[in-house]
């Protein structure tokens, strides 16, 4: 029988690694739980697939927070640059967006996942669907749930690539943490990142404006500002704008029970403009008559300002004013991990060696959301995963190159 590393996990970080050992002369086998490859990489794809992003090295490696100084020589050798340059390979073109953003020029995950597959293929990389892997046996082989019924099988060398626990039905659910844990590899836990927060509308304002984006406004919390938009939830609020505070949101949450952030609803209007033109005289016309024509401020945002601003303030044209340009929405709770675009927490990198293997399970990599770090929606998440991928699968071929690691044991997957 052939020797063989094991890949788990066909998501962006689980084909980067198969692909890494494969060109090295591995014969690479890949298992996933769900029945087909990439779920979330084509789930990614349906909005635009924002492959990664085309600032500056120094300001791309700073969105990564405190784990910055961990992902950086793993960005140095697998960035921005290194991925498009991967995709033109794959006969995938991409394009630098208005904002930065990097696109495939048709916008679609689906012909790069394709393409790639196929050329993973070729390279000898078998892929082994509906396989759950279930964690070790007690005689430390890896346990797969199969079609065919339970097996169990050692390899030269296995890379974990299972995702983070949002949207678990597309294949990551977070069940490998208890089992890691029980290894002893030092884990954080698994949270929400990139996700909504609950605000508690009022019946009134939920019924007449759940869905509605609030366009163009500007979001500050803790030092941080940025322009752009948002969405108005049943239960509170989401959308890239909210998405960009939502790892310090979170955190001021987990330690103080709220987070109360502020919206600017005209960004791109001064303190005094605002000032003035609520104080031009409005006759008989109505405040909200007034505030559509002299602020343009109707629909979800005057809805917002009606459900936040008390009268006596909407009564003084500087303390509304003021208001409308900080407006304070308090939020209790983030919204599920289910829900989140990501996770933060999972494999510390402390648990982890330069070449990403566990220390507590020699020969056990790890890649991809699974691991302990977080970073802003742009094109960061699938850029991290996959150049901790590639790292993770150079990893193992330098291991299995020093290691003289044993041969593939019995029985052969499906
Ligand atoms: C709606 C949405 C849009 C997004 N858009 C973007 C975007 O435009 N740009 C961007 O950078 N990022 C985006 N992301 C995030 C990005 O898709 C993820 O960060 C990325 O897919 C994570 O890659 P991964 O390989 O680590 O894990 P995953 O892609 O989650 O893959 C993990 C794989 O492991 C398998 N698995 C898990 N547990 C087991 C098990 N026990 N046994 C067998 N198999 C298992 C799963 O089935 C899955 O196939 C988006 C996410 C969402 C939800």
């Amino acid at each position: 029988m052939d020797p063989c590393v094991v890949i788990i996990g066909a998501g962006p970080a689980g084909l980067m690694a198969a692909e890494a050992l494969a060109e090295a002369g591995q014969r690479v086998e890949i298992f996933d739980a769900m029945p087909s490859a990439g779920r979330k990489f084509l789930l990614a794809g349906v909005g635009g697939l924002n492959l990664t992003h085309g600032e500056p090295f120094d300001a791309f490696v700073g969105r990564y927070g405190a784990r910055a100084a961990v992902l950086k020589p793993l960005l140095r050798e697998f960035g921005a640059d290194a991925l498009r340059a991967w995709a033109a390979g794959l006969g995938i073109a991409t394009f630098v967006g208005s904002s930065g953003r990097v696109f495939p020029t048709d916008m679609k995950a689906a012909p790069l996942l394709r393409a790639w597959l196929h050329r993973l293929r070729a390279l000898g990389v078998r892929l082994h669907m509906r396989h759950r892997w279930l964690g070790w046996d007690e005689a430390g082989a890896l346990r797969f749930d199969t079609p065919q019924g339970e097996i169990a099988m050692e390899a030269r060398a296995t890379v974990l690539a299972l995702g983070g626990a949002s949207w678990p039905r597309l294949g990551s659910d977070g069940a490998w943490w208890p089992w890691l844990q029980a290894r002893g590899v030092e884990l954080a836990p698994l949270r929400p990142s990139n996700c909504g927060f609950d605000v508690g509308w009022s019946e009134r304002f939920r019924s007449r404006h759940a869905g509605e984006p609030l366009k163009s406004v500007a979001i500050s919390f803790e030092g941080l500002r940025q322009v752009g938009e948002c969405i108005v939830t049943d239960g509170g609020i989401e959308g890239s704008l909210v998405y960009a505070t939502s790892a310090a949101l979170r955190e001021c949450i987990a330690r103080d029970g709220a987070a109360t952030f502020e919206l600017d609803l005209l960004p791109h209007r001064s303190l005094e403009w605002v000032t003035r033109e609520l104080a031009h005289p409005r006759g008989p016309r109505s405040l909200s008559t007034h505030l559509k024509t002299r602020l343009h401020l109707s629909g979800v945002k005057a809805g917002l300002l009606w459900e936040r601003v008390p009268k006596d303030v909407q009564a003084d044209p500087a303390r509304f004013a003021a208001t409308i340009k900080a407006l304070p929405i308090r939020v209790s709770a983030p919204r599920p991990i289910a829900e989140a675009i990501s996770s933060a927490g999972g494999v510390r990198f402390e648990a982890l060696d330069d070449g990403l293997m566990l220390h507590a399970l020699p020969g056990v990599f790890c890649a991809g959301e699974m691991l302990d770090w977080e970073a802003p929606t742009g094109g960061y998440l699938l850029t991290a995963c996959f150049a901790t991928g590639r790292a993770s699968g150079l990893g193992a071929v330098r291991w299995l190159a020093g290691s003289g690691a044993g041969a593939w044991h019995t029985p052969r997957p499906s």
